[in-house]
């Protein structure tokens, strides 16, 4: 067939453009934007023309659907990227869905502040310039035992700047076993580079005792670190030096104690069933002169790198340069001081802090959702459901062998493929994701926020008209 009488047959953009559908379109959106996606289809298709001109059907399909293609890419580009989506993975801290979710009262108080001006970094007592850190300093300090505090960017952030402010140029001694990498792109000996440091590994992956800190300590030696282990374990044939007996090591050379101790946790886990992760308020005691954590791992608040420690370190930390290229906004300010504040009665916290409430949930009531949910999807006839005893995460990488017993509503299509139906949920407006195993789409209740169980079953629905 003669591409040229295809060519003939695409309506002239000038025509398009007077189309009912694309007036209505060029409306409501940009008349240069449908007219950009115009253009666009067009080429596309005489592109596909050149590339396969005896593919006929095809050619007439795209045709005579010119005017939906071009809708369909106007509204891609003028929707919103960025979504709220369900999270049926059972990992509560899930990096990839942004970490800690915060709650509903946080985000309000946030958005009175960040919608109008606030006193970010003014004293409305003395009428001068303040910090951004007041604002969550002192309940910092309350809650932890430590002289200062301020936050920065990330934790990753934090260890930099920590170890650019009190180290450069001179060495930091560190056990083999706690040189970490947290998801690729942190990694303990790359940021120890990055801030001019010189990173001193002592002891053996397995054992590491104090005589091989001690051993290594010269006029040369800034501080000692320890790195939390956040995301493995080593088992089995194992010796580390305990946060009190580093401590007191730095103190008899006069040498500050840093830890990242990687997820900031503020309560004893062990009340909800889950193995003791150190606590930060365990490490001030034990005598640590700085350390930091992520403020959206299990703190649960927003992404922020939280340092706290004696004020001596606190204060040239502060007044590091490289502090101002990692400072916080007035949005992360706002959301920590929230999440701070509900920390100041541990009740409280455990009532307000959505990552605290799902990890306390429990197992029966999530069984009783999951059941009520199931219920009502039942009535969708293409779908077989079920209710199955399943394992939530914490994730984030954090307590990397902790399985929490939960629920989840077990989806087995019968009229499509699994990973055609896993497809179809991800392109809904809330796009709901979920666990294939074994060929059935698994939504475990316990990450699905209050509320989201009837949105979950009408976007199901919606799939089955
Ligand atoms: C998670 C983690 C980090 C990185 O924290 P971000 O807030 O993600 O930058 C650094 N160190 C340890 C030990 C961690 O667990």
């Amino acid at each position: 067939m003669d591409v040229n009488r295809y060519f003939r047959m695409i309506p002239k953009v000038d025509l398009i453009m007077e189309d009912e559908r694309i007036k209505e379109l060029s409306a409501v959106t940009s008349r240069d934007l449908v007219l950009e996606c115009t253009r666009k289809v067009t080429d596309d298709i005489r592109a596909f023309i050149n590339g396969n001109p005896d593919k006929e059907n095809e050619i007439n399909t795209l045709i005579d659907n010119i005017i939906d293609s071009i809708i369909l890419k106007v509204n891609k580009l003028s929707s919103y990227n960025m979504k709220k989506v369900i999270n049926g993975t059972g990992t509560i801290l899930h990096t990839n869905l942004g970490r800690a979710p915060i709650s509903q009262e946080a985000a309000e108080r946030a958005k009175d502040i960040v919608t109008g001006y606030s006193n970010l970094e003014f004293d409305l007592e003395s009428g001068i310039r303040g910090s951004r850190y007041a604002h969550f300093e002192k309940i910092i300090t309350r809650i932890t035992g430590a002289e200062a505090a301020l936050a920065v960017n990330n934790n990753a952030a934090a260890v930099l700047l920590i170890l650019s402010a009190l180290a450069r140029d001179k060495e930091v001694i560190v056990s083999r076993g706690e040189l970490v990498e947290i998801g690729g792109s942190f990694r303990v000996p790359d940021v120890m580079k990055q801030s001019g440091a010189k990173l001193v590994e002592v002891g053996t992956t397995n054992k590491t005792r104090l005589s091989d800190y001690e051993e290594r300590i010269s006029s040369e030696t800034a501080a000692l670190l320890k790195v939390h282990t956040s995301n493995y374990r080593i088992v089995g044939f194992t010796e580390s030096v305990s946060i009190e007996d580093l401590s007191a090591l730095g103190r008899k050379y006069n040498l500050p104690v840093i830890e990242d101790i990687g997820s900031g946790v503020l309560t004893d886990l062990t009340k909800f069933g889950l193995t003791y992760e150190p606590t930060v308020q365990h490490s001030i005691k034990a005598g640590v002169d700085i350390i930091c954590f992520s403020g959206d791992k299990l703190l649960g608040g927003p992404q922020a790198g939280i340092i706290a420690g004696k004020k001596q370190y606190i204060d040239k930390i502060k007044k590091h340069p490289l502090n101002r290229a990692v400072r916080i906004d007035k949005f992360t300010a706002a959301l920590l001081e929230s999440v701070f504040h509900d920390y100041i009665d541990e009740e409280k916290a455990l009532k307000n802090v959505p990552v605290l409430k799902m990890m306390k949930m429990n197992a029966e009531d999530i069984r009783l959702r999951a059941e009520t949910l199931a219920q009502r999807l039942r009535e969708i006839r293409e779908l077989a459901i079920s209710v199955g005893e399943c394992y939530s995460q914490i994730g984030g990488g954090a307590l990397p062998l902790e399985k929490i017993r939960s629920y989840a509503v077990c989806i087995k299509p019968e009229t499509m493929s699994c990973a055609g139906f896993e497809r179809k949920l991800r392109n809904l407006e809330v796009p709901i994701i979920g666990r294939v195993v074994n060929d059935t789409f698994l939504i475990d209740l316990r990450t699905v926020l209050e509320g989201e169980d009837p949105v979950i079953y009408k976007g199901i629905k919606s799939l089955f008209k």
